[in-house]
């Protein structure tokens, strides 16, 4: 504050680094935490049906900037013996997202929990998310999309293979 030429004495900005510590301890709260260590329900399923999870909200901080991206995961696998309680793929999410990310790591952090847990056929993980860091500041471009996909497994025993769990997860 006082690089910027603010006064941090000021009543407004007395208690700002109190807070703001407090709320990276939450934003950064998956620090320490296996994001594998999230998916801790796990079930025998006999079934290779495709389970696909979609609309799951998400916040996280970029690295670089230390400012927010946010969007939607969608979350595809196909069981090969284990199935996951659906809540902690999402807890898998909050997990790794609340670190200091990028969102290709944060893509590929969820696809190789889910794979190494669950050992499924195949996983696929797709975000898509709006970055502040582009929006308010360098190019802003705000509204602009940035998707991500990672991919784990060889799909094998699933027929419509990769492609089909991906129309799976885009379908209406
Ligand atoms: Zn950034």
């Amino acid at each position: 504050m006082a690089a910027i030429g603010d006064d941090p004495t000021r009543e407004g900005l007395l208690d700002t680094p109190d807070r703001v510590a407090r709320m990276y301890e939450n934003l950064f709260s998956g620090m320490g935490i296996k994001t594998e260590d999230a998916i801790d329900t796990v079930f025998e399923a006999e079934s290779q049906d495709p389970v696909i999870v979609r609309g799951l909200v998400f916040y996280s901080v970029c690295e670089h900037h230390l400012l927010p991206f946010f969007g939607e995961a969608r979350v595809g696998y196909v069981p090969g013996g284990k199935i996951a309680g659906i809540s902690k793929l999402a807890r898998a999410l909050e997990v790794a997202a609340h670190r200091p990310q990028v969102q290709e790591r944060l893509t590929a952090d969820v696809a190789n929990a889910i794979f190494n847990v669950l050992q499924p056929e195949g996983v696929v993980v797709e975000l898509e998310a709006e970055h502040l860091c582009m929006a308010m500041r360098g190019v802003k471009k705000p509204g602009t999309k940035v998707l991500t996909l990672a991919t784990r497994g060889e799909f094998k025993n699933y027929q419509s293979g990769r492609e089909g769990l991906l129309s799976l997860m885009h379908s209406n």
